[in-house]
């Protein structure tokens, strides 16, 4: 019998842990440190494209409407709205032979204000919600929430709002029913044991003015709202102000070596692929780094990745490097490759009914590509070519970085999507390469600091390749 025949054979599925030496672990762990900090400054889509942008300045990256001509090496921005972005770096290799593309989103879900919120019940007064995304709605009450977003008045003026996180401010919260009155909603499905009318937001209970007065309690909160940030209640009706959770970023376990949050899908990927590109220099195929918003609800919008302000800005690149002519924006699309960095589905031990354990990622095992997603009979699905996923392999193998190649879940368990297949579209070639998290979509999603260590490292290399 040969010796390490198995060795020779098998696609070995190792945790990456232990491999990692000290110097490499303090590596690691200093990179999630960034990562922890950038999630408690970055809780919306606006308060990550406001410090991306930020950070892509310190970089040296500007504006692209600022440049009247670009040429290799030049860093560009461009910032959609407020809520999505996109950076690039021009490589020294003509344009026409592509691009390469990492692509993530940077909304999350979350419960959203209704345009008209505000009302008062039983001595308190209340925010009406409209969850954002696919959530548990259980998951959402009895947990501390904070308010981000912003209200525009009329006359164009714009307030921004962030309460709930400083020390000092107050927090708020959904109720639940106590389990002594609750025997009615334990028998109900998880699915309807909370309805979303119902996520309701308390957030005070003191009566304003003399006794002649209804809605004291509501009166006293809009004056409040009034004194700090000048509003009527008007004014909500052109707001967008989202609750998600007040807890912080933090280590998780005795070994910190996991990172729990919220908002990890998918700025997890956001951060490592933004991190990548400021540590990348010299590239020969233009580098392009993709922050989308509204994923969670189906990329539509101006600002999702369905609409064409994508295109624009590569036409704006081709523009401005005199080269346009009609057309060769497919072209461009045509040659390109790409990496849809989102999230993937980590396989829990609690919950391993719904995974195939040979085709599931695991926590520590390195980036998880999935060469398809959707649903039931591969439903929706984009599907990488295998000529295109061996290119990425080979990317990977030459740069010592662990990988795993994986399915959401079982077969007819359930399914899922990512922005992958709106890039497919114009004929870029996409794969889904992100990293594996634990309670998805919860307000406190887990994921291990090897893999996203690795993910930075993947998108350092693919643009480099
Ligand atoms: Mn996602
Ligand atoms: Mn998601």
């Amino acid at each position: 019998m040969e010796e390490n025949l198995k060795d020779k054979l098998f696609n070995k599925k190792e945790n990456g842990w232990e491999e990692t030496d000290s110097k490499e672990r303090e590596e690691i762990l200093n990179f999630s440190n960034g990562y922890i900090e950038f999630l408690n400054k970055s809780k919306t889509e606006r308060e990550v494209i406001t410090n991306a942008r930020k950070i892509a300045e310190e970089n040296g990256f500007k504006d692209i409407m600022y440049f009247e001509s670009l040429k290799p090496g030049d860093k560009v921005y461009f910032v959609n709205r407020d809520k999505s972005m996109y950076l690039a770096i021009i490589g020294t290799e003509n344009i026409e032979n592509g691009i390469h593309i990492i692509g993530s989103h940077v909304d999350s879900p979350r419960l959203d204000l209704k345009p008209n919120p505000l009302y008062e019940d039983g001595g308190f007064a209340y925010f009406k919600t409209h969850y954002y995304g696919g959530i548990k709605k259980y998951q959402w009450t009895t947990i501390p929430l904070s308010i981000h977003g912003v209200l525009v008045k009329a006359n164009g003026e714009k307030i921004t709002v962030n309460i709930g996180e400083d020390e000092n401010d107050p927090i708020f919260t959904i109720t639940d029913l106590l389990p002594h009155l609750a025997q009615d909603q334990m028998e109900k499905k998880l699915k309807t044991g909370i309805e979303g009318e119902n996520l309701n937001l308390l957030i005070g209970s003191i009566p304003y003015g003399g006794e002649k007065e209804t809605e004291k309690v509501k009166l006293n909160i809009m004056k409040i709202l009034n004194e700090k940030y000048g509003i009527t209640e008007k004014d909500f009706l052109s707001s967008e102000l989202e609750l998600v959770p007040a807890f912080k970023a933090r280590s998780l376990g005795f070994d910190n070596s996991m990172v729990a949050s919220y908002g990890q899908d998918d700025r997890i990927c956001a951060y490592t692929s933004l991190m990548a590109m400021m540590n990348v220099q010299n590239v020969k195929n233009t580098a392009v780094c993709i922050l989308s918003d509204k994923e969670e609800i189906g990329s539509m919008g101006n600002t999702g990745m369905e609409s064409h302000m994508f295109d624009f800005f590569v036409s704006e690149i081709l523009n401005k490097m005199g080269i346009n002519r009609p057309n060769l924006l497919d072209r461009v699309f045509c040659f390109s490759k790409m990496l849809s960095s989102d999230v993937d589905a980590g396989f829990d031990p609690i919950y391993a009914s719904v995974s195939d354990r040979n085709n599931a990622a695991f926590l520590g095992r390195g980036v998880g590509l999935n060469k398809y997603t959707g649903a039931r009979g591969k439903s929706g699905a984009s599907d990488a070519n295998a000529e295109f996923v061996a290119w990425v392999r080979n990317v990977l193998e030459t740069n010592d970085i662990k990988y795993q190649i994986s399915e959401l879940g079982k077969v007819d368990v359930g399914g899922g999507g990512t922005i992958a297949y709106i890039l497919a579209n114009k004929g870029v070639d996409v794969i889904d390469c992100g990293v594996p998290v634990l309670s998805m979509h919860a307000p406190y999603e887990v994921t291990s600091k090897y893999d996203i260590y690795c993910a930075f490292r993947t998108y350092k290399a693919f643009w480099q390749a």
